[in-house]
């Protein structure tokens, strides 16, 4: 391995259980690659993945609550449109930046949106303008 582009590489003994080691094994032998190949991959893989979340952190955050919503409202016996509630839609201003309830885009602050009107408390949602022609369109032809 000396001298093929592996220079930073080190050695780590860890121990791990009988089990463990029955499991990499199998999976090593179903994908045809050594053992310390695998291991490696797997420990690049779930450090990568932590980097991803750390950096994700608010955006999984924000789907976790968006999923949680949708859980509750399927198991209450309500639609799962985020936006069923509305009932109506009211131009405004930004004063700080949001997202289109409907296609996320980035509604930046200082620009117009429409902000959901609900009877249930709750965040407010918004709809970018693209959005709010395309409901006015469906309301026009049926
Ligand atoms: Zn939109």
């Amino acid at each position: 391995m000396h001298g093929r582009g592996h220079r930073q590489e080190r050695w780590l003994h860890a121990r791990i259980s009988a089990d463990l080691e029955d499991a990499l094994k199998r999976e090593a032998r179903r994908r045809r690659t050594p053992v310390s190949l695998l291991v490696r991959n797997v420990l690049e893989g779930a450090l990568d993945l932590v980097e991803e979340i750390v950096e994700d952190g608010l955006e999984i955050a924000d789907t976790s609550r968006r999923l949680a919503q949708r859980v509750s409202r399927a198991a209450r016996g309500e639609s799962d449109d985020p936006l069923a509630e509305i009932y109506g839609w009211q131009e405004i201003v930004l004063n700080r930046a949001a997202r289109c309830g409907r296609c996320d885009v980035d509604l930046p602050s200082g620009g117009s949106a429409h902000r959901g009107l609900s009877e249930r408390p709750g965040r407010p949602a918004f709809l970018c303008s693209k959005c709010l022609r395309r409901l006015r369109r469906q309301d026009d032809n049926p």
